[in-house]
């Protein structure tokens, strides 16, 4: 290893590769501050650099484990003494913006808020958004295929990429940096790599695709009676509102009294009463401000009129929408439960109330006092939810985000287990996904059986030993 370090030193710069003292003064995530654990951290600036760095790993054998902006929810960032962390904090560059050809070209390491600026200076779009934005990079949004808030719209991260730059396992650089909307010629390698979580290639350069700006926003929170109501009422706001509906965002109670509840650091005033069973956020976007907010009262009310929705605020300026989508958007204030088990799953509409009420009975029957916040991307078929078995035991959360290191005791790890049979074994018979948009990392690699057939595991093994026979990349992640 130390002749290793050296080379990487002599390859990058000796001040851009931290040794194993160095890393652990970073948190090993944005939600942990916890010391980082790796051999060492490298950080090189383009990718020749990086394509040198795993060439020299590719030579000994070493295990890489690639870092963005370490917000992912999957473990696939999480890295052991062994390891070396490959940072791409050093290739931010946005290269170049085509606004004729409505495309943008980046390096991995850009921060995704960064392109969403670069594209409304220009007039345009980049139709990716999640709560992150201000950490996450285009390469671990491209590395875990993430969803986010506008999905209905313009789908998820996989939407959006022309073109993509990739370092294979032995060094090898894969340009397939395509700036077109059609091109068939052959196998769209690119593919291959969004949502590979960093197990086939180093993701280093992409192009993306922009659309036409959508200045015109409308925004409104809702509250329900009950969960038919919110999905009737997204049938009908989908059919009126079409391609301008932008999310439809769901939260149930529980979730809202915690995010609104102002005796708490980080949360948000309630605009509406905290005792309706149901809330959801409606956005809609377009170009021309009358008639888009003509038609988007006109489908509220139409579903006022049907009983469907119950109670209603319509944001009037642009800080009354972040305050409503602060309500949605407080989720670390979840963390301040010990434990607090985290889930991501998808699973038909028709399907999320007897889901619900399923694991509800389930997880109540172990822990009484149990706390169960769900929300998500109603429309998207997505929900978050965090099961908090012992809800009055908190977390020392000083700035209501990030926490201290919370290492779960024997106990709590064999409660996560049992959690996890709850929450994932009903995925199967109805068709759901132990995973919607946060990838499988380490987390819910025991459990990917549950969503994927002994084939479809089977073939992604293929592509991994073919790809990368040494297993150097992200090793033992996913599969
Ligand atoms: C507050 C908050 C809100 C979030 N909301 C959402 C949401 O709405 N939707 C959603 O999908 N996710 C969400 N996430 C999860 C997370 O932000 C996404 O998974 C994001 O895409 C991770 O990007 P990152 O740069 O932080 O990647 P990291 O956390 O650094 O890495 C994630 C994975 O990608 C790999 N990776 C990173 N960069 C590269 C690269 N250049 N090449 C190859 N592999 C790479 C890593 O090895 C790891 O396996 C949220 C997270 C937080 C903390």
């Amino acid at each position: 290893m130390p002749d290793l370090i050296s080379e990487l030193r002599h390859l990058v710069g000796a001040e851009h590769v931290l040794d194993s003292e160095q890393v652990q003064q970073r948190a090993s995530h944005f939600w942990d501050s916890s010391p980082l654990q790796a051999r060492a951290l490298v950080k090189p600036a383009n990718t020749e650099e990086v394509s040198a760095v795993i060439k020299a790993c590719h030579k000994v054998g070493q295990p890489v484990v690639t870092h963005g902006g370490i917000t992912g929810l999957a473990d696939g960032e999480k890295s052991t003494r062994n390891d070396l962390v490959l940072s791409l904090e050093r290739m931010r560059h946005i290269e170049s913006l085509d606004v004729a050809g409505r495309t943008v070209t980046v390096q991995a390491g850009c921060v995704l808020q960064h392109v969403q600026e670069a594209a409304q200076e220009k007039g345009l779009l980049y139709g990716l958004d999640l709560g992150a934005r201000g950490s996450c990079t285009i390469g671990g949004n491209i590395a875990t295929n993430a969803g986010g808030l506008s999905v209905l719209r313009y789908g998820m991260t996989r939407e959006q990429v022309l073109g993509m730059e990739v370092v294979l396992a032995d060094g090898t650089i894969l340009s397939s940096m395509n700036a077109m909307m059609k091109n068939n010629a052959g196998y769209d390698l690119k593919q291959l790599f969004v949502g590979s979580e960093g197990t086939l290639g180093v993701v280093t350069r992409a192009v993306l695709r922009l659309r036409p700006d959508t200045p015109s926003v409308n925004t409104a929170l809702l509250a329900f009676e009950s969960f038919t109501q919110v999905s009737d009422t997204l049938s009908q706001m989908s059919s009126k509102l079409n391609a301008q509906l932008n999310a439809f965002e769901i939260i149930w109670n529980p979730f809202y009294r915690l995010s609104t509840n102002e005796s708490i650091k980080g949360s948000t005033r309630a605009p509406l009463s905290d005792n309706y069973a149901v809330y959801a956020i409606a956005e809609s976007q377009g170009s021309n401000s009358e008639s888009d907010t003509s038609v988007f009262m006109q489908a509220l009310e139409d579903a006022m009129q049907d009983g469907q929705i119950v109670d209603a605020v319509i944001a009037q300026s642009e800080k009354e929408r972040a305050d409503i989508w602060t309500i949605r958007e407080n989720v670390d204030l979840v963390l301040r439960h010990q434990p607090a088990f985290i889930y991501d799953i998808s699973l038909p509409i028709n399907s999320m109330e007897s889901y619900l009420d399923n694991i509800e009975q389930q997880l109540k029957a172990l822990w009484p006092d149990v706390l169960i916040y769900a929300y998500g991307h109603l429309a998207d078929s997505n929900l978050h939810i965090t099961v908090a078995p012992t809800p009055e035991k908190y977390v020392h959360n000083p700035e209501g985000a990030n926490v201290e290191t919370v290492v779960y005791s024997d106990q709590e790890n064999e409660w996560y287990g049992m959690c996890n049979k709850i929450m994932f074994e009903p995925l199967s018979a109805i068709g759901g996904s132990v995973s919607a948009e946060h990838g499988i990392g380490l987390l819910k690699k025991p459990y990917l059986h549950y969503s994927r057939t002994e084939q479809e595991i089977a073939t992604m093994r293929l592509i991994k030993k073919a790809l990368d026979p040494k297993s150097i990349l992200n090793p033992g992640k996913i599969v």
